[in-house]
């Protein structure tokens, strides 16, 4: 698709610098293309900014931050009530209309809809219009009219809202097999996405075959901070199946901490066969124990 440059200019109003329209929109027409560098959060804070906000950079996935440094996207504000929306194709960044856009007027996003729940800054907002939330936020901070709003009218980019969304499923659906992929899905988002819902299930939810996939999920993340997790399901799950799992998972994130270790040796000790053997095995792979000839 052509976008003209002259669809938009980049200009000085009463309020600051704006985009505005130079021709009249239809409602879903593309209004121009977002350029720019593609950034990782470590880039983002490697520049010493404070956050992708003050950077005025744009989810762009769940890896990537785009930054618009001068570039169209640079001036382009946000309202409480947008007349147009980012929009993911082909692996660029398009801004298009929601409502028509009269030639002049400003052309503006609401920022929540484009921060995922791992964009924990915000902003206060002095967009002016009726409907203004006075702070931007996250859009899952969003009030749930507003969000539902927001996703029927299809304009919030599937990246922003995925990780919620399976944290979720995770939780709360009645489907045990949509349950538990979605709680395997969990390992790709990395412990501080995953950690919360993980934990939440592995504390309370009732079943435990749910329980063990979480306890599963925290031993394939490898991160120690999820040593004490595990090490209190070993110690108070009333399930062995959630047991054995939580000493598997604490042999495959392979620190030897001095609470794992007292743990393990603990249940060798079990009355349950199932957790001894596997707590033999943790800590053959932790290095504690010769792998016995037998
Ligand atoms: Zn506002």
């Amino acid at each position: 698709m052509r976008l003209s440059v002259k669809n938009i200019e980049a200009r000085k109003s009463k309020s600051g610098r704006g985009i505005f329209a130079l021709r009249s929109f239809r409602p879903r027409e593309y209004i121009f293309e977002m350029k720019g560098k593609l950034l990782t959060a470590s880039d983002i804070e490697a520049e010493g900014v404070f956050s992708a906000l003050s950077a005025h950079s744009y989810r762009f996935s769940e890896e990537l931050y785009l930054s618009p440094i001068g570039e169209n996207g640079d001036s382009l504000r946000h309202s409480c009530m947008p007349n147009a929306y980012v929009y993911k194709s082909h692996d660029k960044l398009f801004i298009r209309a929601i409502s028509p856009i009269a030639k002049n007027k400003e052309v503006r996003i609401d920022y929540s809809t484009i921060m995922a729940d791992d964009d924990n800054w915000s902003m206060r907002c002095k967009c002016g219009t009726k409907k203004c939330r006075q702070v931007i936020k996250r859009f899952s901070l969003l009030p749930k009219k507003l969000q539902k709003k927001y996703e029927e009218m299809n304009i919030v980019p599937n990246y922003i809202y995925s990780v919620s969304e399976i944290c979720a499923v995770s939780v709360k659906s009645q489907n045990l097999g949509l349950r538990r992929q979605s709680i395997l899905a969990l390992q790709q988002q990395g412990f501080d996405k995953a950690a919360p819902t993980l934990l939440e299930i592995l504390r309370h939810d009732k079943s435990s075959v749910i329980r063990h996939d979480a306890a599963f999920v925290f031993g394939q993340i490898q991160d120690k901070r999820a040593i004490p997790y595990l090490v209190r399901a070993v110690q108070k799950d009333i399930s062995d199946l959630v047991r054995h799992e939580a000493i598997e998972a604490l042999g495959d994130i392979g620190m030897r901490t001095r609470s794992v270790e007292g743990i393990l040796w603990q249940c060798l000790k079990d009355k349950s066969p199932i957790i001894k053997d596997t707590a033999e095995m943790a800590l053959v792979t932790l290095g504690e124990l010769e792998q016995s000839a037998a």
